[in-house]
């Protein structure tokens, strides 16, 4: 009888601690199930997450590049102005020579540059403005030595070069009349007397001849005058569109537009009136 109540009271303990390992193996897979998927969740929240702040950050890439773009659009505004109306004055572009004179009674507007120079009053304050730049960047001392010239003025100047060949290379007044016509503007064919032309030199270097090229001052005009609205008007090797000798102390204002594009075109200005009628 002992045996038999020993050995179902151990069935008992064996059926309880099954039934207890049992409940506590389900309690267990419970809280690793529960742990797993709480990571998997928080992974997939990270992923939500980066993804969210990616789309952030890539808006705040556009409003940048909006914001840039607004920005440069408002910073040449004033330039992009200057264009329209440097468009619209199709004057500028005038092409003064031999073949074309001016019309008869030609009178710009005109406004002091420094002392008694004086030049169209759109380019006046610009060509001093190039001068001081130049001065100021330590590259030479830019000084003006000719501007506006009125028709007596450029009649003055011819009949003292026809004087001069007179006096140094022959006795032929037609002649003479020829050659100084080489070297000075008749009158009514100077570009001078437009208001748009002004002659600068280095003041180390005083004089007008092809050296003058090599002066501080006209390398850097020459790489900056487009920038101001000016072109050398008369480029080595071209005389033979222009019709006047090579010149690199002659700059001539037609505003930044046409300045920029003929000097990005490396041609001289008959060449770039000749494409835009040809356009
Ligand atoms: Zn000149």
């Amino acid at each position: 009888m002992n045996n038999t109540s020993n050995s179902s009271k151990n069935e008992v303990r064996l059926a309880l601690i099954l039934i207890l390992v049992t409940l506590l193996s389900g309690v267990l897979l419970q809280f690793g199930l529960q742990l797993y998927a709480d990571r998997a969740a928080s992974r997939a929240g990270t992923a939500i997450a980066v993804s969210v702040l990616d789309e952030i950050q890539d808006g705040f890439q556009e409003i940048r590049t909006v914001q840039d773009d607004a920005a440069e659009r408002l910073a040449n505004l004033p330039q992009r102005k200057q264009d329209r109306l440097d468009a619209l004055q199709l004057d500028l572009l005038m092409v003064v020579s031999a073949e074309s004179p001016l019309p008869e009674g030609y009178a710009p507007e005109l406004d002091t540059v420094v002392g008694d120079y004086q030049l169209d009053a759109r380019c006046a304050s610009l060509c001093w403005q190039m001068m001081q730049d130049c001065r100021e960047s330590g590259h030479g001392l830019p000084m003006i030595c000719s501007a506006y010239r009125t028709q007596e003025f450029q009649q003055f100047l011819f009949d003292n070069k026809v004087y001069d060949v007179l006096w140094e290379e022959t006795n032929d007044r037609e002649k003479a009349r020829e050659l100084a016509a080489t070297i000075v503007a008749l009158p009514g064919t100077s570009e001078h007397q437009t208001g748009l032309a002004a002659d600068i030199m280095d003041e180390v270097y005083p004089y007008l001849n092809e050296w003058q090229e090599h002066t501080e001052a006209q390398q850097w005009l020459m790489e900056h005058c487009s920038e101001y609205g000016f072109i050398l008007r008369y480029p080595d090797g071209t005389s033979d569109i222009t019709g006047i000798i090579y010149e690199p102390w002659h700059y001539r204002y037609v505003g930044g537009k046409f300045a920029r594009e003929i000097t990005k075109r490396g041609i001289t200005l008959e060449e770039y009136v000749a494409w835009r009628r040809g356009r």
